[in-house]
């Protein structure tokens, strides 16, 4: 089959035959009909110092997928050939005490499709029955691929109560602008996205975000006191991964905020501890998505009404991912989606 191979210990990736994955006696294999582009992707692409120490080579790619089971092992009984199901790309050990009580995403012996193992950037992907999620067929294809980053945001969304509350978003890459759609959708009143990208900031107003903010030429203390707050914003996520925008954000709370951190800020980055102490604010960071709640929270938000398709700004042919990683690179787009089908 056709996937594509982080190959060199280099820049690049390439598109290459491999064997067709056998399943496990409890795993299935997924015939991929979409994929979508993670910034980790980008980051095996370009080979970074994370990459570098992270990524086995050779090694195919990918965890953003949805497909249709084509192979199941001998122990599967939930699944059937045909089912359409996209699935969570974290596996966990299954029997460590998170794991055991049910909070898999918290499992420490986690790792992760695509980069500790074999991804879905391929013709086929082999993963456990117990990560795979059952689609609903009503939901568009390009929508189910992106349910890995919705999930991320909806379990950073969903980590307080939106209802009434003036939320604010740090980063509009495609995780911010659909967690302002997922903020807007749970009922926020104001929901203010910073960025410092002008093509993203419009991508989040699209999203549902209620005002953008330019950070390069305009403030938060001016932006609450444009929209009348007076005692700052109550939730906030941190979507950007930026020291900067951490510690605007730190400084914008209101006394008793709660803060929920999804953004992979540097190693050591600094901030002004007394805000947090003397604020009273609450810090929750946020890895995956929950196994399942998440899985099922987005699934139904998106059955009542959510829309994250126009985040969804580039469709390419598998065989175009040169020209679908440069798109994602220059940073004039929101989820890019390839297309495996013939
Ligand atoms: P992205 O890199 O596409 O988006 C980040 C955005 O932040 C960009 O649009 C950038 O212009 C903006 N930004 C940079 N400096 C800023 C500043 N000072 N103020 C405001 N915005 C600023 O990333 P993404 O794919 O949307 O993911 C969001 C973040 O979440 C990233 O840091 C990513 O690494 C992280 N992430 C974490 C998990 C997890 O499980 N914790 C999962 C996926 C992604
Ligand atoms: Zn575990």
């Amino acid at each position: 089959m056709k996937a594509l191979v982080k190959a060199k210990r280099e820049p690049g990736l390439w598109l290459q035959d491999v064997p067709v994955p056998v399943p496990g006696k409890s795993e299935v294999v997924i015939k991929i009909l979409r994929t979508a582009i993670c910034g980790t992707d980008v980051h095996i692409y370009n080979w970074d110092s994370w990459a570098q120490k992270t990524i086995p080579v050779p090694m195919h790619v990918g965890h953003e997928f949805v497909g249709r089971v084509a192979v199941i092992g001998e122990n599967v009984t939930d699944y059937k050939v045909g089912d359409l199901v996209s699935g969570e790309g974290h596996l966990v050990c299954g029997h460590c005490r998170n794991c055991l009580a049910g909070r898999r995403h918290l499992c420490p012996n986690t790792s992760g499709v695509g980069v500790n193992r074999a991804g879905a950037f391929a013709e086929y992907l082999a993963i456990p029955q117990v990560n795979v999620w059952y689609c609903d067929p009503n939901i568009p294809l390009d929508i189910l691929t992106c349910f890995d980053p919705l999930g991320n945001a909806v379990h950073t969304a969903l980590s307080f109560d939106l209802l009434g509350e003036d939320v604010l978003i740090t980063g509009a890459g495609p995780i911010g602008c659909m967690a302002a759609a997922v903020a807007r959708h749970a009922g926020a009143r104001h929901v203010v996205v910073t960025d410092i990208n002008p093509y993203r900031l419009d991508l989040a107003r699209i999203a549902g975000a209620t005002r953008v903010v330019n950070v390069a030429n305009e403030n938060l203390p001016q932006v609450q006191q444009e929209l009348g707050m007076k005692e700052g914003f109550d939730v906030a996520m941190e979507m950007s991964g930026s020291p900067a925008a951490l510690n605007a954000l730190l400084e914008n709370m209101c006394h008793g905020g709660k803060i929920a951190m999804l953004g992979i800020v540097p190693d050591n980055t600094a901030i002004d501890w007394s805000k947090v102490i003397f604020n009273g604010l609450t810090i929750k960071g946020i890895y995956g998505r929950e196994m399942f709640e998440t899985w099922y929270k987005m699934t139904t938000m998106i059955q009542s009404g959510l829309d994250i398709s126009r985040l969804i700004t580039h469709r390419f042919h598998y065989t175009d991912y040169e020209e679908a990683f440069s798109v994602m690179r220059t940073g004039h787009s929101g989820k890019v989606v390839l297309n495996w089908e013939e």
